[in-house]
C-alpha cells in the first residue's frame, strides 16, 4: 500500500476538508468522474456522491458512492500541481470541469431588473429584484455572484443555444487552465484575483412569486451591506430602479444539520440575509442562540421583529471587525449546549471560532459550519467561494 506525506497543520486541512464536503459537492463530483473516467469503464464512473476522506501532500482520498455498487469505494486522486493545499484543490476542481466541457460558472449568466430599491437600516440597501428565470424557493444562504456592472436595457432571454460555451470563452478556460498550472503560488492568487476583481457575492434574502399563478418564484430581495468607498457599496449606492444587473454564478447554501439539537447562529451585517432565510425556514423544535454582530449600533434593526427571531435566545454584540472572534469566543464559552452551528462573519475571526467549536466543543466539520464571508486582512471579499 503506498504511503502519502500527512499534511502538518491539522486545522488547516480539517478547514478544507469541511468547506470542501459543505459547500463544493459539484467540483469534488467533477474531480472524482474525471479521474475515474482515465482509470475505470464508463459505467463505473455513473457517481451518485463523493467526499473527501483525507488530504496528503500528494493527493486527496475521495469516498465515492457509485450508482451501479451499494458499499462506498475509495479512490486516490493525485495532485497535477506543486504548490499551496488550496491551490492544488482548486486547480484539480478547475481542471476537471473543463474537462469534462462545462462552464467554470456552474449556471452561467443570469439577469435581474431593479424594481424596487430602499435603505432598510443605516447602511443596509435592499434591491427588489424580478428575474425572468426561476429563483430557488429554498433561499436561505443562497448566494450570487454579481458582476458589478449595470445595463440600461434587458437583454435577449438565454436560449440553449445561448447558453452553450462560445469557442472563445473554451479557449479562455483553457488558457486559464494552463497559466494555473504553471504560475507560482503567488502569481496563481493574483491571477484569481483579477479574475475575481469586479465581482461580489451576494445572498437572495427571499424569493416570491410575483403572481399566485406564476409558474416559478421570479421576485426576491438583495440586502447589500454598504461600509464606505468599496467598490461593492459604489455600485449598489449608484443602482436605479430599472436598471439590469446580472451574476457570473450561484451557488447554495444546505442547512440539515440544524434540524436537530441545540443549535447556534452567528451572523454580522454581510449574513444577516443568510441568517434571516435560515430563521424563516427554522424546523428544529428548539429555539437557537442566535448572536447578532454588528460595527455600529444602527444596523441592529435589521432584526427587530422578535416573530423573526424564532424565539431564540440572542445576543447582541457592537464591536470593531478586528474585535468579532474574541467578543463572539466572550459568549459562546458561556453557552454550554451547542450541538449544531451555522455562522458567517469576518475571515480571520471565523477561523478562530471555528477551531475554538472544533477543538474545545467537540463539534464536527458536518454540524460546524462556520464560515468566512469577507475579509478584513488581504483587503478583499471571499469570492473563491464560488
Ligand atoms: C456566500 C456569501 C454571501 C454573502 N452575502 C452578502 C450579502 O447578502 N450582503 C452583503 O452585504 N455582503 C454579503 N457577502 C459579503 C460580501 O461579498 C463582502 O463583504 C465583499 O467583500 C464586499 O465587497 P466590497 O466591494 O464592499 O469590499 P471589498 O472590495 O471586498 O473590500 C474593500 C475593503 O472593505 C473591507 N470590507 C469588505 N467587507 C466588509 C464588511 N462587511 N465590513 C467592513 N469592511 C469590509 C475590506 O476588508 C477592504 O478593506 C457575502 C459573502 C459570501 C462569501
Amino acid at each position: 500500500m503506498d504511503t502519502y506525506t500527512p499534511i502538518q497543520d491539522i486545522d488547516q486541512k480539517i478547514d478544507i476538508i469541511d468547506h470542501v464536503n459543505q459547500d463544493h459537492t459539484e467540483e469534488l463530483l467533477a474531480i472524482a468522474k474525471s479521474h475515474l473516467s482515465q482509470t475505470k469503464s464508463p459505467h463505473e464512473t455513473n457517481i451518485r456522491s463523493a467526499s473527501v476522506l483525507d488530504i496528503f501532500q500528494e493527493g486527496i482520498d475521495i469516498s465515492v458512492h457509485l450508482k451501479t455498487t451499494p458499499q462506498n469505494t475509495k479512490i486516490f486522486v493525485p495532485f497535477e500541481i506543486e504548490g499551496e493545499l488550496e491551490d492544488k484543490i482548486l486547480y484539480q476542481a478547475y481542471a476537471s470541469i473543463i474537462q469534462q466541457g462545462r462552464d467554470f460558472s456552474g449556471v452561467g449568466k443570469r439577469f435581474f431588473k431593479i424594481i424596487d430599491k430602499q435603505k432598510i437600516t443605516t447602511n443596509i440597501v435592499r434591491l427588489t429584484i424580478e428575474s425572468t428565470t426561476e429563483l430557488p424557493t429554498y433561499y436561505p444562504g443562497y448566494a450570487y455572484a454579481f458582476l458589478l456592472k449595470t445595463l440600461k436595457k434587458r437583454p435577449l432571454p438565454a436560449t440553449p443555444e445561448s447558453n452553450k460555451k462560445h469557442w472563445s470563452k473554451k479557449l479562455f478556460d483553457r488558457v486559464f487552465i494552463s497559466l494555473m498550472k504553471y504560475l507560482s503560488s503567488k502569481n496563481r492568487q493574483k491571477l484569481l484575483q483579477s479574475a475575481n476583481k469586479d465581482v461580489r457575492l451576494y445572498t437572495l434574502r427571499k424569493s416570491w412569486k410575483k403572481n399566485k399563478n406564476d409558474r416559478f418564484h421570479n421576485q426576491g430581495y438583495i440586502d447589500i451591506f454598504t461600509h464606505g468607498e468599496t467598490l461593492g457599496s459604489q455600485w449598489a449606492n449608484e443602482l436605479n430602479t430599472d436598471d439590469i444587473i446580472m451574476s457570473r454564478s450561484e451557488a447554495k447554501d444546505k442547512h440539515p444539520h440544524l434540524s436537530n439539537g441545540q443549535a447556534l447562529l452567528i451572523a454580522d451585517e454581510t449574513a444577516y440575509p443568510a441568517m434571516a432565510g435560515i430563521l424563516e425556514h427554522w424546523q428544529n423544535p428548539l429555539p437557537p442562540h442566535i448572536i447578532i454582530i454588528s460595527e455600529s449600533e444602527d444596523e441592529q434593526c435589521y432584526f427587530e421583529d422578535k416573530d423573526q427571531l424564532a424565539a431564540g435566545q440572542i445576543h447582541r454584540i457592537i464591536c470593531p471587525p478586528e474585535n468579532q472572534a474574541t467578543e463572539i469566543l466572550a459568549i459562546v464559552k458561556q453557552i454550554t449546549d451547542i450541538d449544531v452551528v451555522w455562522a458567517a462573519f469576518e475571515s480571520e475571526s471565523a477561523k478562530a471560532v471555528r477551531h475554538y467549536l472544533r477543538n474545545h466543543r467537540k463539534i464536527a466539520g458536518k454540524n460546524n459550519h462556520t464560515k468566512a464571508y469577507w475579509n478584513l486582512k488581504s483587503k478583499r471579499g471571499t469570492v473563491e467561494d464560488l
